[in-house]
C-alpha cells in the first residue's frame, strides 16, 4: 500500500475522528479535513510542475504543515527530503544539492534565525532549486491558491503548472501509477563522520515500520500519541504520524521544537494515552519542578529510543509517568527506523516480560524482519549472549544512500544485510541489548570500554541527573574515562573522589572516571540526541583550559 492509499483508507473508516492537533495553537483536524487538506496541498505541488521522482524538501520545525506537506509530497509521488531546522546555510545547501531538490518549503524563522536569509545563503549552491515556500507568508498561500486554480480547471499557477490543466484527474492519475516500493523519503543522517547520508526510504518500508510500530503499542482509533520528536527524523514522522494514520489514532504536535513543560501540558490538556521521546527528553520532564502538578493518567504506552535508554530513567518513567506499558525501540534512520522493540504484555502472554527485560534490553526483533550479531572483524555470527556488530535484514532497510553506492555498499552488504554500527548481545530469549557503538568505544590501556555500562552504572546517582562518558586523549593509557554530569536538582558539586568511591567494588577500576566534569546541558542534535564526539571535543578543550 503507499501512503496516500493508507490515509484514503483511514479517512474512510475514521473520517469523523481527529487526525491532528497543534498544541501550541489549538489548531485541530479529523481525517476528513486533513484528507482534504492534504489534497489542496497535492494540488498546490501538481500546480508548481512537481514531477513524481522529483524531490521536494522540507526544511522547518514541527508544525501542522509539516504533516501536510509530508503526506501531499507522498500523494504527487514525489520524495520528501526531510531537513534538520538547524542547519545552517553550508548544509542546507550541501543537501538540497545532493538531492537535487527543485522545490523547497521553508519555516519563516527558527529559533530567531530569519530562514528566508539562510535559503537566500544557500540558494546559489543548488542549480535544481526553482520553487521556494515560506510557510506562514505570502508564497504559501500561493502555492494553494495556485492548487485550486488547476483543480477547478483554470489551469495556470506559477512555475510549469499550465500543463497539468484539471488537476484532480493527474492526482487519479499519479496514485494509480505509484509503486509502493517507489522511494519516498530520503533522511539526511547526523553527518558525525563527514557528510551526512541521504537514507533512501519506500512507503513499503516506511508504512509498514509504522503499523507494526502502532500494532506492537496495540494502537486503535482512541489513542492520541504526544509527538515532542521532531517531525523531521523517522521517530515523529513514521512512528509517530505514519503510526497515527495507519491506526486512525490522532498525532499531537506540543510545539515546533521540544520543551518539557509543553509537552507535559499538551499530554494533560489533549487527553493522551501515548507518548514518544528520546532519553533526554523524558529526563527533562521528569525533572521539572512542578513535574507532580501535571495529569498524566491518561497516558497508557509510549516509545523511548533514539539513543541509549538508561534503566534508571524507564523505571522512573515506568512510575512516575503512568506509562506501565512504554516500549524501549531501537533503530536508525536507515531501518526506517525501528528494528527491534519491547513486547508489551499482550503481545507476550508467557508473562515474560520481566522489568529486566523492559529496562535493559531493546526489546526483540520486530516482525518480518532479520537479526545477526556479527564479530565485526571476522564478520561470523557470534554466539548468543556474545557481544558483536547487529546487522539487520528485511522489508525496513533503506534502498540505499541517494546518489552514493559506494557508502550504500559500505552499509549494506551484499546479501542485503545493513551493518549497523552498534554493538549488541541477543539473549536466548532474543532480547537484545545495544552495549554501545563501535565508535564511541574507549580503549584505555589496551582495554575496551563501552561508555554505555559506565553511564548506566552512574545514572543511579543520587547527585546525577544525566551522565555521558567519553574518551579523552592520555599519554599514559592511549585514552582516559571522562565522565560528563549533568547534577541532579538540589546537589551542588561532584568530585571525581566521589565518583571513584561509588565505583569502588562495583566496576573495575579501568572503568572508573578519572575525570568528571560538571556541566549545564550537553550539545544536542535538534531530535535532542547527545552529539557525543563534540562533547569529547569540549571536554578535551576544557581540560586543557
Ligand atoms: P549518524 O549515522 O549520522 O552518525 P545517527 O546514527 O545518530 O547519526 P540515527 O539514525 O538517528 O542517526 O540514529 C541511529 C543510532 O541511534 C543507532 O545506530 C544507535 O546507535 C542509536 N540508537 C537508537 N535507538 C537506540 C536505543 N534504543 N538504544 C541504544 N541506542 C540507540
Ligand atoms: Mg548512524
Amino acid at each position: 500500500q503507499t501512503i496516500g492509499a493508507a490515509l484514503a483508507e483511514t479517512t474512510s473508516r475514521h473520517g469523523d475522528r481527529e487526525a491532528l492537533v497543534e498544541a501550541a495553537s489549538g489548531r485541530r483536524w479529523s481525517y476528513a479535513e486533513l484528507d482534504a487538506a492534504v489534497t489542496g496541498v497535492a494540488r498546490g505541488l501538481l500546480a508548481y510542475g512537481v514531477a513524481a521522482g522529483e524531490r521536494v524538501g522540507i526544511w522547518a520545525p514541527s508544525s501542522a504543515e509539516w504533516v501536510l506537506v509530508q503526506l501531499a509530497a507522498a500523494r504527487v509521488g514525489a520524495i520528501l527530503v526531510s531537513l534538520n531546522p538547524a542547519y545552517g546555510a553550508d548544509e542546507l545547501a550541501y543537501a538540497l544539492r545532493q538531492s537535487g531538490t527543485s522545490v523547497l518549503v521553508a519555516a519563516g524563522e527558527y529559533r530567531g534565525v530569519d530562514c528566508r536569509a539562510v535559503v537566500r545563503a544557500a540558494r546559489s549552491g543548488c542549480p535544481d532549486l526553482r520553487e521556494v515556500v515560506h510557510l506562514g507568508d505570502a508564497s504559501w498561500t500561493a502555492l494553494l491558491t495556485a492548487g485550486e486554480r488547476a483543480a477547478s480547471g483554470a489551469g495556470g499557477g506559477t512555475g510549469r503548472g499550465g500543463a497539468y490543466g484539471a488537476g484532480d484527474d493527474e492526482l487519479a492519475a499519479r496514485a494509480a501509477a505509484l509503486s509502493c516500493d517507489d522511494p519516498i523519503n530520503i533522511q539526511y543522517t547526523s553527518g558525525t563522520t563527514g557528510h551526512p547520508k541521504g537514507a533512501t526510504l519506500s512507503h513499503h518500508s516506511i508504512l509498514n515500520n509504522a503499523r507494526i510500530a502502532g500494532s506492537l503499542l496495540h494502537y486503535t482509533e482512541h489513542d492520541r500519541i504526544c509527538l515532542p520528536v521532531p517531525l523531521y527524523h523517522t521517530f515523529g514522522m513514521v512512528v509517530g504520524v505514519l503510526a497515527a494514520v495507519s491506526h486512525g489514532a490522532c498525532a499531537v504536535i506540543p510545539a515546533p521544537s521540544f520543551d518539557p513543560a509543553a509537552t507535559l501540558r499538551a499530554v494533560e490538556r489533549e487527553r493522551c494515552t501515548s507518548l514518544y521521546g528520546v532519553p533526554t527528553m523524558f529526563i527533562a520532564e521528569l525533572n521539572l519542578p512542578d513535574f507532580a502538578t501535571y495529569d498524566l493518567s491518561t497516558l497508557r504506552t509510549g516509545i523511548m529510543g533514539g539513543s541509549p535508554c538508561p534503566a534508571e530513567v524507564m523505571k522512573r518513567v515506568i512510575a512516575e509517568m503512568h506509562l506501565s506499558e512504554i516500549a524501549i525501540a531501537y533503530g536508525m534512520t536507515e531501518t526506517s527506523p525501528i528494528a527491534t522493540q519491547t513486547l508489551l504484555p499482550a503481545a507476550d502472554e508467557s508473562a515474560l516480560l520481566t522489568l529486566r527485560r523492559r529496562t535493559e534490553t531493546v526489546g526483540v526483533a520486530h516482525p518480518y524482519l532479520e537479526l545477526k550479531i556479527v564479530d565485526p572483524v571476522t564478520g561470523l555470527t557470534v554466539e548468543r549472549g556474545e557481544r558483536g556488530e547487529l546487522c539487520v535484514r528485511g522489508y525496513s532497510v533503506m534502498l540505499g544512500y541517494w546518489a552514493e553506492p559506494e557508502r550504500t555498499a559500505e552499509a549494506i552488504d551484499a546479501a542485503r544485510w545493513m551493518h549497523t554500527g552498534d554493538l549488541a548481545v541477543m539473549g536466548d530469549d532474543g532480547y537484545v541489548q545495544i552495549v554501545g557503538r563501535i565508535k564511541d568505544m574507549i580503549i584505555r590501556g589496551g582495554e575496551n570500554v563501552y561508555p554505555r555500562e559506565i553511564e548506566e552504572f552512574l545514572h543511579a546517582h543520587p547527585k546525577i541527573a544525566d551522565v555521558q562518558v567519553v574518551g579523552v586523549p592520555d599519554e599514559k593509557y592511549g585514552e582516559e574515562i571522562a565522565a560528563c554530569v549533568i547534577l541532579a536538582p538540589g546537589a551542588r558539586t561532584l568530585t571525581v573522589d566521589e565518583v571513584a568511591a561509588y565505583c569502588e567494588g562495583h566496576l573495575a577500576r579501568f572503568k572508573t572516571p578519572r575525570l568528571v566534569r560538571v556541566v549545564a546541558a550537553f550539545p544536542l542534535t535538534a531530535s535532542g540526541k547527545v552529539r557525543k564526539a563534540v562533547l569529547r571535543e569540549e571536554t578535551v578543550e576544557d581540560l586543557r583550559g
